[in-house]
Parts: C-alpha cells; sequence; structure tokens
C-alpha cells in the first residue's frame, strides 16, 4: 500500500486548526489519524489508535507534559481535537511500578488526570502508548499483518517478513499487563519501526506524525508483500445450484435469531440484518473449510463485541426447499445458544463468577451459495458486523493461503468479551421500546404517515416510508435520519407493493409491524355515482390495504414470530358521511378486512387493529377545504376543527400515538381505536 500523506493536505488542516488554537504536532496528529483510520486495510469501526506525547497548560496555568490520545470507541476516520484527550503522563508513567491494577481503578486515575475533567475517556489502549517513549505512536489491526500473526509459527513470519525492524510481543489481553509487557520487550530489543502484539497487530512510532505513519504504511506493505509472495493456490469451491434469494431467505433467518421477551408474552426481541454478497464472500461461505474456519475464532480481540468469537453456519438454502431450510435454521440458532450458554458458564466459572451473561444470538450469519448476514440491535450494529465478518474472512483467507489461521484461545477471547472496558466501547444502551422492530408505513409523505413514521423511529424502530411520490417520501425520511428508509410503493399496483417489501427485507432483514395508511377521498351520491370512481375508490382505499397486509403477512410468517397489522380506517366506516360514501364503504370493508385478518392469523401471532380518525389536517383535509366547510356550517376554522366533545382539534400526531399504542398493546387484536375528540354517532358499540 501506499502512504497517503500530501503536504497541501497537511498544511491545510494545519491552518485549520491554527484558528481553532490547536497545535501544529496535534493538528498533523488528526491529519495522519484520519488517514489511518480512512483505510479498511488498516481499522474498522472504532479500533486502532494514535497518541501524541506534548504539552498543555493545566487548570493552574502550569506547563504540563500530557498525552493526547484517541479516546475509547472514537471513530479514527473521523476524530477532531477533542477526541484526544490529553491525560498527565507524569502520573500515567508512574503507573509502571505496579504489579497489577484494576480495571475501574486504572480508569479513575486516568480520568483524574484528564487536563479537561469532561473529556471522554482514552482509549484501552492507553497505557501502551504512555510508556513508549516516542513522541508519536500508531496503532493499527491491519488486515495483512493479522493474516501473519493470526498463525501458530506468526513470530517466525514476523522474522522473515520485517526483517527484525518490529519487536515481537507475545499474546495478553489489551490494557495494563499488555502495555507492560510491551514496554519490557521494546526495551530488550530496542526495534527501530515499532511492534507487534501477537495475535492483536501492529504499533508504530516516531518523532514526527508523518514518519510514524509512514513506518505504519511500510510495515503493512512488507506484510503485504509477504502474503503475495507465499500465497498457495487453492481449488475454487462450487457453489451450490438453484439457491433462494436474499429477500425470502432474510426473514427465515431474521425469526430464527430472534428470541421471546421474558417481560411480555407476544413480544419478540429481534435484530436487524445487513446482507452481503461478492465473490469474497461466496469463495468462504462455500468453501469446503467453512466448518472448521467458523469455529476458529476472531482475528483480533476486541472484534468479539461486535460479531461475538463465533459466526453461525447455515445450510444452503434451496429454492424448493425452504420449509426445511427454515426449521434447519431454528434448530442450528438453537444450538448456538446452548453452545454460547455452556461457553459462558464455563469461563465464567473459570474467572470465578459473577459476570452477566449477554444475550446469545449470532451476530454473523453465513449462507453458503447465498452469502452472509450480520446482526444488531440496530442497522448500524448490523452493518458494522457485516463489515467485520468481511473482514475476518478476508484475514482467516489470507491465513489460510499462507499457513494456517489460528486464533487467541476460548479464554482470552472470553476475557475480552466480557472486559467492562471493551462493552464500555458500545456505550450506555437505553432500549426504547420497539428496540430491533422493523415498521413499513404506507402513504408515509403525507401528514398522518410521516408523523406515524416519525413516531416509531423516536420509539427506537427502524422504519420504511412507503409512498407512490418517492420524492416525499425521501424528504420525511431525511427528517428522521439515518435509519429511516424511503421507498416507492403504489398500493393499487400488486407487483409494486411486492418490490417495495421486499426492498425492505433486502435493507432491514423483515417487517414486523405494518401500518396501512395510504388512502384518499372520491365524493358522490351514492346513486348516481359512476362505477369508475366507486373501483377507483375501492382500489385504494380496500384492495390497496388488502395487497399491503398480504405482502407483509408473507414475511411475518417466514419469520415465525408474530407480527402487527395496522389500519386506517377513517371514521367513515362507522360513520357515514352525506354523498362520501365512494370514500366510506371502502373504508368500511377495510374494517372488515381488519377483523379478517384478526381471525385468520390470529393463531400465528399476527396481530391486526385500526385507528378510526375523524378531521385531520391532510393532504385529504386542506386548508382549502376547511375553510369551505367551516364557512358552509358558519362557524369558524378553529370551531369547524374543533367541533367534537373534547372541544380540542385532532391532529397527525394524535393519530400516530394511537398506532403507537395500538402496536405495543400486545394482548389486543380486532380492536378499532377512536381519535376524534368525541363523535357520539361514530362510537363504536
Ligand atoms: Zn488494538
Amino acid at each position: 500500500m501506499r502512504s497517503a500523506w500530501v503536504d497541501r493536505d497537511a498544511e491545510t488542516i494545519v491552518a485549520r486548526e491554527a484558528k481553532r488554537g490547536v497545535e501544529h504536532d496535534l493538528a498533523l496528529r488528526i491529519y495522519t489519524t484520519r488517514l489511518l483510520g480512512g483505510d479498511r486495510n488498516l481499522v474498522l469501526h472504532g479500533g486502532g489508535n494514535t497518541s501524541l506525547k506534548t504539552h498543555a497548560r493545566d487548570a493552574f496555568g502550569d506547563k504540563v507534559e500530557v498525552l493526547r490520545i484517541k479516546a475509547t470507541g472514537a471513530d479514527m476516520a473521523a476524530i477532531e481535537a477533542d477526541g484526544m484527550p490529553a491525560v498527565r503522563l507524569d502520573a500515567l508513567r508512574r503507573l509502571r511500578v505496579l504489579e497489577h491494577i484494576g480495571d475501574e481503578e486504572l480508569v479513575a486515575i486516568e480520568r483524574a488526570n484528564l487536563i479537561d475533567p469532561a473529556g471522554p475517556s482514552p482509549s484501552v489502549e492507553v497505557m501502551l502508548h504512555a510508556l513508549l517513549p516516542h513522541k508519536f505512536v500508531d496503532h493499527t489491526h491491519a488486515r495483512a499483518v493479522l493474516s501473519l500473526i493470526d498463525q501458530p509459527d506468526g513470530e517466525d513470519k514476523c522474522a522473515e517478513a520485517f526483517g527484525g525492524r518490529l519487536a515481537f510481543v507475545p499474546y495478553l489481553m489489551p490494557g495494563f499487563g499488555l502495555a507492560k509487557k510491551a514496554i519490557d520487550v521494546f526495551e530488550r530489543l530496542k526495534p527501530g519501526d515499532g511492534l507487534i502484539l501477537s495475535k492483536h497487530g501492529i504499533v508504530t512510532f516516531g518523532d514526527s506524525a508523518r514518519e510514524a505513519y509512514e513506518r505504519m504504511i511500510e510495515m503493512v506493505t512488507l506484510a503485504e508483500g509477504f502474503v503475495a509472495r507465499n500465497r498457495k493456490s487453492v481449488a475454487q469451491p462450487t457453489t451450490p445450484n438453484n439457491i433462494a434469494g436474499e429477500a425470502h431467505v432474510a426473514p427465515i433467518v431474521r425469526g430464527a435469531c430472534s428470541q421471546k421477551d421474558g417481560a411480555v408474552e407476544g413480544a419478540w426481541r429481534r435484530l436487524l440484518l445487513d446482507f452481503r454478497r461478492n465473490e469474497a464472500v461466496l469463495r468462504f461461505v462455500n468453501s469446503a473449510n467453512l466448518s472448521r474456519l467458523s469455529q476458529a475464532g476472531v482475528v483480533t480481540p476486541d472484534h468479539t463485541i461486535r460479531t461475538k468469537n463465533w459466526p453461525l453456519v447455515l445450510p444452503a438454502p434451496e429454492n424448493a426447499a425452504l420449509d426445511e431450510f427454515a426449521r434447519a435454521a431454528r434448530e442450528r440458532v438453537k444450538e448456538f445458544a446452548v453452545h454460547y450458554h455452556r461457553y459462558f458458564e464455563r469461563n465464567n466459572k473459570r474467572v470465578g463468577g459473577g459476570k452477566r451473561e449477554l444475550d446469545p444470538l449470532p451476530r454473523v450469519v453465513l449462507v453458503p451459495g447465498l452469502g452472509l448476514f450480520g446482526l444488531g440491535p440496530t442497522k448500524r450494529d448490523a452493518i458494522i458486523a457485516a463489515d467485520i465478518a468481511e473482514e475476518w474472512m478476508a484475514v482467516v483467507s489470507n491465513a489460510e493461503l499462507t499457513g494456517k489461521f489460528e486464533s487467541i484461545s476460548e479464554a482470552d477471547m472470553f476475557d475480552v468479551e466480557y472486559w467492562p472496558l471493551e462493552q464500555a466501547k458500545l456505550g450506555a444502551r437505553t432500549e426504547p421500546p420497539l428496540a430491533g422492530q422493523i415498521v413499513a408505513v404506507t402513504g408515509a409523505g403525507g401528514a398522518i404517515g410521516a408523523a406515524t413514521a416519525k413516531m416509531f423511529a423516536a420509539a427506537g424502530a427502524a422504519v420504511a416510508l412507503l409512498d407512490m411520490d418517492f420524492a416525499a417520501a425521501e424528504q420525511q425520511a431525511e427528517a428522521i435520519g439515518k435509519a429511516a428508509l424511503p421507498v416507492a410503493c403504489d398500493v393499487t399496483d400488486a407487483e409494486s407493493v411486492g418490490t417495495a417489501f421486499d426492498k425492505v427485507v433486502r435493507d432491514f432483514g423483515g417487517v414486523d409491524i405494518v401500518v396501512s395508511n395510504a388512502g384518499a377521498a372520491w365524493q358522490g351520491r351514492i346513486g348516481e355515482v359512476g362505477e369508475d370512481i366507486l373501483r377507483k375508490s375501492f382500489e385504494l382505499n380496500f384492495y390497496g390495504h388488502q395487497r399491503v397486509a398480504q405482502a407483509a403477512v408473507r414475511i411475518m410468517l417466514a419469520q415465525g414470530t408474530g407480527g402487527c397489522l395496522l389500519f386506517n380506517v377513517s371514521k367513515q366506516a362507522v360513520n357515514p358521511g352525506p354523498d362520501f360514501g365512494p370514500y366510506g364503504i371502502p373504508k368500511a370493508a377495510a374494517l372488515a378486512l381488519m377483523r379478517q385478518y384478526a381471525l385468520d392469523y390470529g393463531k400465528d401471532g399476527i396481530r391486526a387493529n385500526a385507528v378510526n380518525a375523524d378531521r385531520i389536517r391532510s393532504g385529504l383535509l386542506t386548508e382549502d377545504f376547511i375553510r369551505e366547510r367551516a364557512k358552509a356550517r358558519g362557524v369558524s376554522e378553529k370551531d369547524y376543527m374543533c367541533g367534537n366533545l373534547l372541544g380540542r382539534e385532532v391532529t397527525a400526531d394524535d393519530v400516530a400515538r394511537a398506532f403507537l399504542h395500538q402496536a405495543l398493546e400486545y394482548k389486543t387484536t380486532a380492536s378499532i381505536t377512536t381519535v376524534d375528540g368525541g363523535n357520539i354517532a361514530a362510537a363504536l358499540r
């Protein structure tokens, strides 16, 4: 690989940071940290770290020597000065004399010595950076280096590849012990360029940002050359035939990897999926060695918190035998959970107990013939798991091509997975009520649909916004943020509905809650109205709901974890308005449709409910229309909008809240919630 250092870029960053009061060395530290972080061959998702030894003024204005080090879990590619807290160096150096120090105590001492007491906590590898004498220290988990050191004879391979320029530090879990061991090795061997941390990564150092960075690039290039020179050729694996597509496989995988919520009967704890298929992934999942390699372990310790130590391997999903695949998938997930639980018990006992078991579900699922799925409680977590799985495959494949892949021991993996400092990288997580759930809302470009999508997203769900006006769906999705998915969908067209739900499944992995909301109003006196008008209204206001519900139920049945269908049926469904038959009659049919779904799919755990809303400002009830109706009735617009028992205007948010409540009412089905401020003529029995 080549150095990405560009003088002009470095100068630009130095000039820009200077305006913010950031010194020259720190600006260059930021620059090369971003260069390292931006290359997937070097670090991924919060892995790796860099530091700078410099000076800072403390609260008294005294100049003190400090270590500026990447904050724990921070992303190197997007690092800023405040993502590199300053810690008093002399306090850290003095710790070296200690034989041992507890994690919490170490973190407390680090925090007590921060120049900015409110700053983020330093990287878990802070002591390694503090004890090395060099001004700039860079640490990555470079793919090519891992390919050499994740082998039984990694030390010999390093000696050959790096010609003694890097000293080899045997494996120890990250933290205080590793830092002490590394500095002992460094002082004994005095390597000129850096260190290899066995089964973990590489450290380079230098007097300038550029020197440390370019040494990293040089060493990684040597490792790449070694791998290229020593590659054995291997037979191409055979690809199984007649494999089902990911839109059919994902809901089965997702359902199998869900757990019943112990606290609420009928609720499920689910994960989101991220699918990957490319040549390298296919070669790996189709390989004859898959079962051995899948059990071989992580390529660098901190991956364990994202992917667990092993992926789940499923059989190839043949098109004609998806039921069999589904049975096998559920069986293998069960076995995976039992295996994980035993691993936990065994190792928790070894460390004297006291650890709290994490959920036993896989985070990476390998499907021969198809590809891989990353899984996580959010879409972002699923993407991270999939990225790391691809990286894992690349390292394992390279190691096998030049020798034999070997990870750290099970006990070592457990110690990292259950190390509180690693778990802290995931951040404090509060679980919103719909975390892990996937919601599709139709008519999401309109007022009620958009308010509903927004409210479900705020409750933690991943939301897909379906609308025939894609630009409107996109605009509303953007307002919600990254986790929202806009999808073009015309509910009057079965093919469009099918394609839209396939898209939701491909992006998120399945669907759990559908808010069938798209609709439009037609008017006409029923005895005189043209049949074409009535049919048009039925296409949208009845068949539209049926198509959406049908597509959703297919996915929900494949998941096998129940589901929830929510319909927007107007108050017209129970309380017809004069000349509003073309709208009210299909809505009455939609109400019957909801009850039929509740009846036919209750045994599958699929609930169906409806909201009966009235008089909401929206595309149906425009400002002009309100003005007209108010004038016709001889009342003010406000009185017209508040003409109900409570005298309150009903808003799109009120309807959204009703849908959200229905989604959370796990024992309620075939029910209608009225959201109209009180209208006794529309009251249900
Ligand atoms: Zn590391």
